[in-house]
């Protein structure tokens, strides 16, 4: 494990930034912030996914891993994913989270969209779309490898649903719906955009408790949502929990989707 002190621009402290090496040609990247960035070497080219929230030199750092042409993609635009895209010439992003971005950016924004893919060389990272968390949420999979990268379509331990713009639970539901089926069919390790809190890839029990808790927060049959302690999104934030999953939402977008479903 290799650790970098970093000062950071914008609150004037210092961010680590601590680096391991996972597997062969795969690291992931944990500033002291709570940020994660997972950066795949292909025999071809790289991929960064996500740029972290402020880390000085985050692009030196990362040319210091590896010396292949690196395509830098988000997993959404959130600022503790997008701060630091500033540091590179392009980025890839889906459209949907444009209107997330909060820095001003001189580089060139490529957009993605669902069954895009990133031929890295001998491995390719494929685009899937999972709106829930933001608009514009995307997931990253190895299949080769049976991994995915899903930032925070569905949270670490906790997914966010409070925030703005607000996509409707049943889109939710949709998505772990799909990242299901992608878990059948090869995908076995999922890896959270703040790895910090599982500290280990998620297994399909994992999605499945999110579905079904996001059912049943649709259907009216959640066990008792309780206030979260963090106001982030909205005023009143609430949330429920299953098994391993604990969503996050705003009572009172739950309530409009649920007329909207009608
Ligand atoms: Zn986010
Ligand atoms: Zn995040």
């Amino acid at each position: 494990m290799l650790s970098l002190p970093f000062l950071s621009r914008l609150y004037s402290q210092s961010v680590t930034v601590s680096i391991t090496k996972l597997e062969h040609g795969f690291w992931v990247l944990e500033g002291s912030d709570y940020t994660t960035m997972y950066l795949i070497e292909g025999m071809k080219k790289a991929l960064l996914i996500d740029t972290g929230r402020d880390i000085e030199g985050l692009d030196s750092l990362v040319h210091r891993i590896t010396d292949k042409p690196l395509i830098v993609v988000l997993t959404h635009a959130h600022f503790d994913h997008a701060g630091n895209i500033g540091s590179f010439p392009a980025i890839w992003m889906h459209p949907a989270d444009t209107v997330l971005l909060q820095r001003e950016y001189r580089g060139t924004i490529n957009f993605v969209n669902d069954g895009d893919k990133f031929d890295l060389g001998d491995v390719t990272i494929e685009v899937s779309h999972m709106p829930g968390h933001t608009p514009g949420s995307i997931v990253l999979l190895d299949k080769k490898n049976g991994r995915c990268f899903s930032g925070d379509a569905f949270g670490a331990n906790h997914v966010w649903l409070q925030l703005k713009p607000h996509v409707p639970l049943q889109i939710y539901v949709q998505s772990c719906s799909k990242m299901e089926k992608l878990m059948d069919d090869g995908i076995q390790k999922l890896y959270c955009g703040h790895y910090i809190y599982a500290k280990r890839p998620y297994d399909k029990s994992y999605i499945t408790a999110m579905r079904e808790l996001a059912e049943a927060l649709l259907n009216g049959t959640a066990p008792d949502a309780k206030p979260y302690p963090q106001k982030v999104g909205c005023l009143t934030p609430m949330f429920v929990t299953h098994g391993p999953a604990t969503i996050v939402f705003d009572p009172e977008s739950l309530h409009e989707d649920i007329i909207n479903k009608k």
